[in-house]
C-alpha cells in the first residue's frame, strides 16, 4: 500500500448534511452559506475585506483585473507588465496570460524556492503594474523584505506595484504570527480538492481595502447588482465583470470542513517537525529554508536531493508517494517568448521533490519515510 502525497480531507457526515441543505433550499448558486463562509474565513483571517470565489484560479485573475483595468470605464493598460516565478502550479501564472498581461520571470531562490528578492528588485521597472508570488508549500515568503523590496522598486522608478500573494497551498501559515491575507497585499487562497481545507473547488482573495474588495464583488458576478430590480430590467453594468462566484453546494462543504481544519493542520506542522530533526544530516539532501518570522502550513514537504531519479525510484519502492507536482512553467512553449535566463531555478530544479507530510500519516508512516530516506538511494 503506498502512501499518498496528498488525500481529501473532507469532514463527514457534516460535509453531507450541509450539502443535503443547500440542496433542498432552493438556493443552489446564490445564498446565505456562501455568505456565512465568507464572513467566516474573513474571521479566522482577521480581515473582513475578503471575497469568496470558485477557484483560487479565478482568484488570481478577480484581483490582476483590478489591476490593468481600474476604474468603471477606463480602458486596460496594455503595456502592464506581471513579474512572476516560474516554479509554482501554472494556475499561479496563467491568469496573467487570461488577462492579456505581459507575463517576465524572476528568478527563484535556491534556498526557499520562493521568487528571489533580489532579482525583483532588479526586475521592478516603470512597466511593472503588480507582481505574483506563491508561499510554495505552504512557506512563506520573507514579506518584511518583500516590502522593503517593492517600496524601494516604486519609488525609484514612480510606478506602484500591487502584490498579489498566491496561497493557495498555505492556509494556516503565517508571517509575524499573523495569518497570510493581513500584510497589506492581494492574497489567494485555494479551498480546492487536495488543499487542506477544501470546497471541493473554492477560493477567496483577501484584500487589504474596502475599495480593492467593492470593486472585486462586484467583477465576481458579471458586475451586476444581485440586490437590483433585475425582473424589470432596472439595472446598469458600469464595470463588467466575469462569472466567478462560489456556489452553495461548495460553500456547504467548505464550511463543513472549516470546523475540522485546526485539528488537521496541527498534524501537517507536528509531523513536519519530525522530518526537520530527522532530515537534517542526511547526506545528499538539503532542507527548504524558510524566514524566522515563518510559520509554514506544511502542505507537503519540499526537499533537495542528489540523483533525484534514484530518491523518486527508492521512495516508490518503499511505497512512498512522492510528486514534482509541476514543471518550471517557464519551460512550457506558450510562455516561450518571455524566455529569460534563471539562473538560480537551473540550479535546483532538477533537485526538487516533495513527499508526504500530511495529516493521514500514522507514527510508523512518518518513522517509515524518515527510515528509508536515512538509509540512503
Ligand atoms: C492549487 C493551486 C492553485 C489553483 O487553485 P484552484 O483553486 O484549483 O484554482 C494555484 N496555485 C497553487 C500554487 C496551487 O497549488
Amino acid at each position: 500500500m503506498m502512501i499518498p502525497l496528498f488525500k481529501v480531507a473532507m469532514n463527514l457526515p457534516d460535509a453531507l448534511d450541509g450539502v443535503a441543505g443547500a440542496l433542498g433550499s432552493g438556493q443552489l448558486e446564490h445564498g446565505p452559506r456562501a455568505e456565512e463562509f465568507e464572513r467566516s474565513i474573513g474571521a479566522r483571517l482577521g480581515n473582513p475585506f475578503v471575497t469568496a470565489v470558485n477557484s483560487a484560479t479565478s482568484g488570481l485573475q478577480l484581483a490582476l483585473s483590478l489591476v490593468h483595468r481600474p476604474g468603471d470605464s477606463r480602458p486596460a493598460d496594455r503595456d502592464a507588465e506581471v513579474l512572476c516565478t516560474p516554479l509554482t502550479f501554472e494556475a499561479t501564472n496563467w491568469p496573467v496570460l487570461a488577462e492579456g498581461l505581459r507575463l517576465r520571470w524572476v528568478d527563484v531562490d535556491p534556498a526557499t524556492l520562493n521568487m528571489d528578492l533580489d532579482d525583483l528588485a532588479r526586475k521592478i521597472t516603470p512597466a511593472t503594474r503588480a507582481i505574483v508570488l506563491v508561499h510554495w508549500a505552504g512557506y512563506p515568503v520573507d514579506l518584511d523584505r518583500l516590502r522593503a523590496v517593492v517600496d524601494a522598486g516604486e519609488a525609484e522608478h514612480g510606478v506602484r506595484c500591487v502584490v498579489i500573494e498566491d496561497c493557495a497551498q498555505a492556509w494556516g501559515a503565517t508571517f509575524r504570527g499573523r495569518p497570510l491575507g493581513t500584510h497589506g497585499n492581494i492574497s489567494v487562497y485555494s479551498f480546492g480538492a487536495i488543499k487542506l481545507l477544501t470546497c471541493g473547488s473554492g477560493g477567496v482573495v483577501a484584500f487589504p481595502d474596502g475599495e480593492a474588495h467593492r470593486r472585486a464583488k462586484s467583477r465576481r458576478y458579471f458586475g451586476i447588482n444581485r440586490h437590483s430590480e433585475r425582473r424589470l430590467g432596472e439595472y446598469d453594468v458600469a464595470d463588467w465583470g466575469y462569472r466567478f462566484h462560489l456556489n452553495e453546494l461548495c460553500a456547504a462543504v467548505g464550511l463543513a470542513n472549516l470546523a475540522a481544519v485546526d485539528d488537521l493542520l496541527e498534524r501537517h506542522r507536528s509531523n513536519a517537525a519530525h522530518l526537520d530533526k530527522e532530515l537534517a544530516d542526511v547526506p545528499g539532501l538539503e532542507q527548504v529554508a524558510r524566514p524566522d518570522a515563518a510559520d509554514p502550513s506544511f502542505w507537503v514537504y519540499p526537499v533537495k536531493v542528489d540523483d533525484r531519479p534514484g530518491f523518486l525510484r527508492r521512495l516508490a519502492e518503499a511505497g512512498i508517494g512522492t510528486s514534482l507536482i509541476a514543471r518550471r512553467n517557464d519551460a512550457h512553449s506558450c510562455v516561450a517568448d518571455a524566455g529569460v535566463p534563471l539562473p538560480g531555478l537551473d540550479s535546483v530544479h532538477d533537485r526538487v521533490v516533495h513527499i508526504p507530510v500530511g495529516w493521514w500519516l500514522s507514527d510508523e508512516d512518518l518513522a517509515h519515510i524518515s527510515t528509508t530516506i536515512r538509509a540512503g538511494w
